[in-house]
């Protein structure tokens, strides 16, 4: 579907998710036929860029992200860009938004719906809704039926508590159905397929559940390190900047119950239902359930690799964690007793993105006196980064006049069988909201029952109450510290090796 005519607003315009995806993103939209036929985007920061000097700057931007397409088509998507600099905090720089979204609108059509796009730091967000508020430009329904919808980036939020007060200021401004709360992660096709791969086919279902399935992994692991990111991390670490969002969404589309249908709320109650379902983690025992590390210094010479506490920006005695490892038990009756071991980290062996489905093995082997004589048991993977596709590991006889079990991996590419380039998931997020479709976006119940989760974690990890465990030290290039694999090695199992 195209969507109606709108103009997008990026607040922030001048940073690095703004240049990096959500320029790039509209860009392959509108080469893929999928904006509006109507559309403008206005940039708004605080640097004094003007109209000519923004443009420039989204050409540069195109340009280097789209080195093939032709000059001319980048100039003139670039001149559907207007830009306006001001100060969030002062009610005149509102008032020329809306002069300036006035003309806008007029010039392109658009009919005055409007799409707000808060790529700012999180303490300039809520400033910014309360501002647009004021002025009454971001009403639900504007004149003719227009509407207009915010799209809030992550963080939301440090803990619990921060984030039910960062949802009332903006619930006294928007509703909640003007709210898109983004996690990218949602936006990749591998991620939005594990509703398809399970509830298109009949075949999964029955055996997705208890009986059938000993364990499941989540794996996010980042090769690289902190990077510039250090002013941001230091104040949120690994549990925040990944557990909170990205892997407690991964672990609840795999897990949750099927929902009655596609509809955006009838998803996101499924999900919900299931974060209510994950057994709390014990406060007096947390390191038995969690496991938090660092990484050190690695290598030597010309391959040393900085450990965190060298990173710029990182205090020398800091205790934040770059990598996380956990143990999460769904307390209902599809996985009673069913160990869901998640992980994340930054500097680990290779970047990579998977979920992992381990099922159960057969209940006996007539296969005795073969090589292997237990064969190992099946595991479907769904790898979400770098490739994205589904790989399932099954027993095959190998060819021979001797009887031999091989394991045999069915994969599959989504480049290669569909050859087509992937879409990024600002794209479909993107295109989401300009549809206003809910689906991939975090409900506030969503938001809230994740931190409920962790910000007794985070708390008794600031206190370090005792049974919290240590900051364990991990080389760079090592799937993390040694302590982790005490995780799944407690119940007799061990980490995969993507
Ligand atoms: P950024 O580059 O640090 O900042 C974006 C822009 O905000 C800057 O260009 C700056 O523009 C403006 N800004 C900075 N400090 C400000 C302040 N105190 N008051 C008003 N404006 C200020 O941030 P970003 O990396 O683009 O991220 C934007 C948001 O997206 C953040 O909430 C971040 O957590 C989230 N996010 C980013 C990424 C990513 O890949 N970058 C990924 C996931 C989520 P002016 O100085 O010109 O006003």
């Amino acid at each position: 579907d195209r969507p109606p005519p709108c103009g997008v607003v990026i607040f922030g315009a001048s940073g690095d998710l703004a240049h990096r995806k959500l320029l790039p993103a509209l860009f392959a939209l509108h080469r893929r036929g999928l904006l509006p036929p109507a559309f403008f985007v206005l940039g708004c920061a605080r640097s004094p860029l003007g109209d000519d000097g923004f443009r420039e700057r989204v050409r540069a931007t195109l340009r280097a992200r789209f080195p093939d397409r032709p000059a001319g088509a980048v100039r003139a998507f670039a001149d559907r860009h207007a830009y306006l600099s001001g100060d969030y905090d002062d009610p005149a720089f509102y008032r020329r938004l809306g002069e300036r979204l006035a003309g806008l609108e007029a010039e392109a059509g658009t009919g005055g719906n409007r799409l707000f796009y808060l790529a700012v730091p999180p303490g300039v967000a809520p400033r910014i809704i309360e501002g647009l508020g004021a002025a009454g430009l971001a009403r639900e329904e504007g004149r003719g039926g227009a509407w207009a919808r915010v799209v809030a980036e992550k963080p939301f939020g440090r803990d619990l508590a921060s984030a039910l007060a960062l949802d009332e200021r903006l619930h006294r401004v928007l509703s909640e159905r003007q709210i898109y709360r983004i996690d990218h992660y949602l936006g990749k096709e591998t991620v939005q397929n594990i509703l398809m791969f399970r509830f298109a086919n009949a075949i999964f279902e029955p055996v997705w559940n208890r009986r059938y399935v000993d364990h499941v992994q989540i794996t996010v692991a980042e090769a690289a390190g902190v990077e510039h990111r250090a002013g941001y991390y230091e104040g949120a670490g690994c549990l925040r900047d990944m557990f909170q969002n990205h892997m407690l969404q991964m672990l609840s589309l795999v897990a949750m119950e099927p929902p009655a249908s596609f509809g955006a709320d009838r998803v996101r109650d499924e999900k919900v239902k299931l974060l209510r379902a994950v057994r709390p983690f014990p406060p007096e025992e947390l390191g038995r359930w969690l496991v938090r590390g660092q990484y050190g210094p690695g290598g030597t010479g010309d391959d040393r690799v900085a450990g965190y506490r060298e990173e710029p920006g990182v205090a020398p005695d800091s205790r934040v964690e770059t990598f996380v490892a956990a143990r999460l038990l769904v307390d209902n009756w599809r996985w009673k007793g069913v160990p869901f071991y998640l992980r994340s980290g930054k500097r680990l062996a290779r970047r990579v993105s998977e979920i992992a489905i381990t099922f159960k093995e057969v209940p006996h082997s007539m296969f005795e006196g073969l090589v292997p004589a237990e064969p190992a048991p099946n595991v479907l993977v769904l790898n979400v980064q770098p490739e994205e596709g589904v790989a399932l590991s099954i027993q095959t006889k190998k060819p021979g006049p001797k009887s031999c079990l091989t394991i045999l991996s069915m994969d599959f590419s989504y480049r290669d069988v569909f050859g087509v380039e992937m879409p990024e998931a600002y794209e479909r997020l993107l295109l989401d909201c300009m549809l206003g479709d809910q689906t991939l976006f975090l409900r506030h119940d969503d938001m809230e029952v994740a931190w409920s989760l962790l910000t007794p974690v985070l708390e008794a990890w600031a206190e370090e109450r005792p049974g919290v465990g240590e900051v364990y030290p991990y080389e760079p290039g090592s799937w993390g510290p040694a302590a982790a694999d005490g995780l799944p090695g407690a119940d007799g199992r061990g980490w995969r090796r993507p």
